[in-house]
């Protein structure tokens, strides 16, 4: 696919529109790209149908199309700019820098802003973005609810007479967990042992519902670490859901409240953790997001196992004879260039197996919600690294993101395959128990 001739960004009269700006940025960053196709193999979407419109290169084609007002039918660049994982897999692979993720999120945005009247998925997906998921009162209860629906087995019930979609989407999620583990952290967890520093613990919306044991674990080895945990209780969303289904006015909106959140320890901070590879990534973009206000918590954020391997933590830690495979998020691997500090932590637990699978860097086709909005797609791009693990045999699945855990999870039980599905600092926190 060639390039068109160069032309001028587009400009507007008057103020400019969310999408004209938009569109402006698109219109520099589409410039990187030098149409080598390196990053075609790489891209699960371009493997899956072999359309070049659903490749980096042809979105980005595409996106420049829109940048420079050429694109006389924009549905097609709608529909491959959400059929797009967003896993920035292409960017790894791109010899020309070319920031993908950036040109996405821009495009999403503009697209869902110039769209007249939002259909009824779109609004659904709005509402539940904006209404429910960074209200964690409103969350709480949803989530409550669907403890019920699981204990009187009704989720059950709907596998069988609902939809498939619906049905599809009722077995994405997990168990709910009791509700002693859904609860807040304690706001301050002393170090024990000698004191090497502080950190603050970033929670996050849907983490402390599904996956509090995750952050408890995070919590409890941080402090056998010997550190100071801290859980600033003004946080909320990081806005990395919102910022990929197009609404990054909203998605900025929490990057401030997070800003703010975090303004007043951060002096006294050697991080700000995070354990869910999602959150950690739009964290880093705070700066990019809202500018000067959020550099300080962009420069903090560190992912739970970066920061441990990153500080050399000693921890006690004794044996856990099991075969696990590691699966890199694309959040984690690509996005924040960590793939190496998980390995060597899981490396560090006595009589552990670390067994290799094959290409444990490509996308499971989580991608926040995307198994929910683009379930076909989502299940083609599973289906081989479900194949892959079935191969290694683990006893152990770990990846550190919460969305990935589900999709993982819901891919091995289809197949009937019982390894569990865990973060890795679940396993650190097991083997560092006293
Ligand atoms: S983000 Fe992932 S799915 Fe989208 S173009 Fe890049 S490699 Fe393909
Ligand atoms: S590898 Fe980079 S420069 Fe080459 S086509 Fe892909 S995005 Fe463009």
């Amino acid at each position: 696919m060639s390039a068109s001739p160069k032309k001028h960004p587009p400009t507007s009269g008057g103020a400019p529109s969310l999408a004209s700006l938009l569109e402006r940025d698109l219109y520099t960053d589409s410039l990187d790209c030098v149409h080598c196709g390196l990053c075609l193999m790489s891209c699960p979407t371009y493997r899956v149908t072999g359309r070049e419109t659903a490749s980096p290169r042809g979105r980005i084609y595409l996106m420049r199309g829109l940048a420079e007002g050429r694109l006389e039918d924009s549905s097609l660049l709608e529909e491959e700019a959400f059929v797009c994982l967003g896993c920035r897999a292409c960017e790894t692979a791109c010899p020309s820098g070319v920031r993908y993720g950036q040109m996405l999120e821009h495009t999403r945005a503009a697209v869902r802003s110039s769209q007249q009247g939002a259909g009824l998925a779109i609004w659904i997906e709005r509402f539940a973005l904006r209404q429910i998921v960074p209200r964690p009162g409103r969350l709480w209860l949803m989530v409550g609810l669907l403890a019920i629906v699981q204990w009187l087995r009704l989720d059950r019930l709907g596998a069988l007479v609902l939809p498939r979609r619906l049905a599809n989407m009722t077995k994405l999620l997990p168990s709910i967990p009791p509700a002693a583990e859904r609860r807040r952290m304690p706001p301050l967890t002393s170090a024990i042992g000698p004191r090497k520093g502080r950190v603050a613990l970033f929670e996050g919306c849907v983490m402390p519902e599904f996956f509090g044991r995750v952050n408890d674990a995070a919590r409890l080895v941080l402090s056998r670490a010997g550190y100071d945990v801290i859980v600033p209780r003004s946080q909320g969303c990081c806005g990395a859901l919102q910022a990929h289904g197009g609404d990054l006015a909203f998605a900025h909106e929490l990057a401030e409240k997070n800003a703010h959140a975090f303004d007043a320890e951060i002096g006294e901070l050697d991080a700000i953790i995070v354990t869910s590879a999602g959150c950690s990534a739009a964290l880093r973009e705070t700066e990019n997001w809202i500018g000067e206000v959020g550099g300080a918590v962009a420069a903090g954020v560190r992912d739970v196992l970066e920061f441990l391997d990153e500080v050399d933590c000693e921890l006690d830690l004794k044996p856990i004879a099991m075969r696990v495979c590691y699966d890199d998020p694309c959040h984690l691997i690509h996005a924040q260039g960590i793939a190496a500090a998980p390995r060597r932590l899981l490396e560090t637990i006595p009589e552990l197996e670390l067994v290799a699978h094959r290409n444990p860097e490509v996308c499971c086709g989580a991608a926040g919600i995307y198994n929910l909005t683009q379930p076909e797609m989502s299940k083609q791009v599973l289906s081989p690294k479900i194949d892959a693990l079935v191969d290694a045999d683990p006893e152990i699945v770990a990846t550190a993101n919460p969305g990935c855990a589900m999709q993982l999870a819901a891919g091995l039980a289809e197949r009937g395959i019982e390894a569990a599905v865990v973060h890795p600092i679940e396993l650190l926190e097991r083997s560092s128990r006293p």
